[in-house]
């Protein structure tokens, strides 16, 4: 198998959110899709060892945010790379919380959509949730962000827990990164690249790892900059 082929599939960038009671959680999702439009059904697949998952299976209800281009990476790390078990991910964000109790996140939204759980599908390691759409808005114009958007201009990663993750991922872009002076996070697999810096942290492109001051951290997972290795 070619798992190239894999890279060539579309997809976009969601916050997927439910609630367990009055207790709230989203996850980073990039398979969402409408299944059928009568009535609007929407599935997405979710890792069985996501928080958010055991939130699903108990209100049987989930937002979907869809995120712009703007959006900055350690808003997409915060919900993508921390677990809601550790971390309260709706602390310092605005969100709404549906008539049906079921939250979803406005901060860098573009829409949002909310379906209650009609079937799902154990594929093993996730399960696939199909969706019948109850509510939706449109919050503001705007370009959505697609999978492929994040990760060739925004230099996101892929957590192992996200359905489309490829092992190969890190290692082939270890090798294509070697003498470069770039620094890698041994956390999430973020690669700081001197050439573009981190506009969105504050690092001019052109800055030098070793230049970036202590208090930085990884756009992506918040990681600190002793987390980093060179490449
Ligand atoms: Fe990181």
């Amino acid at each position: 198998m070619d798992v190239k082929v894999l890279y060539n599939i579309s997809y976009g960038m969601y916050i997927v959110s439910s609630n367990k009671a009055d207790a709230f959680n989203a996850q980073v999702a990039n398979t969402v899709f409408q299944i059928t439009n009568d009535p609007v059904t929407i599935a997405v697949s979710i890792n069985k060892l996501n928080f958010t998952h055991e939130f699903m299976k108990s209100s049987l209800q989930f937002g979907v945010s869809i995120l712009s281009e703007e959006t900055p990476l350690n808003f997409i790390g915060n919900f993508g790379f921390k677990s809601g078990r550790d971390i309260s991910k709706f602390k310092d964000i605005n969100f709404k919380i549906l008539n049906s109790g079921c939250p979803v996140v406005l901060d860098n939204a573009i829409s949002y959509l909310e379906a209650k759980v009609i079937n799902s599908l154990d594929c093993g390691t996730h399960t696939l949730f199909l969706g019948k759409v109850s509510d939706s808005a449109v919050l503001r114009p705007g370009k959505v962000m697609t999978y492929e958007y994040y990760h060739q201009i925004k230099q996101g990663v892929t957590p192992k827990t996200a359905p489309t993750f490829i092992k190969e991922e890190i290692s082939t872009t270890i090798k294509s990164e070697v003498k470069m002076g770039k620094y890698k996070c041994s956390v999430c697999g973020y690669i700081y690249d001197p050439q573009k810096g981190d506009p969105d942290g504050g690092i001019a492109p052109g800055t030098p790892f070793e230049k970036i001051p202590d208090n930085w951290v990884c756009p992506v997972c918040g990681a600190d900059k002793t987390q980093f290795i060179p490449l």
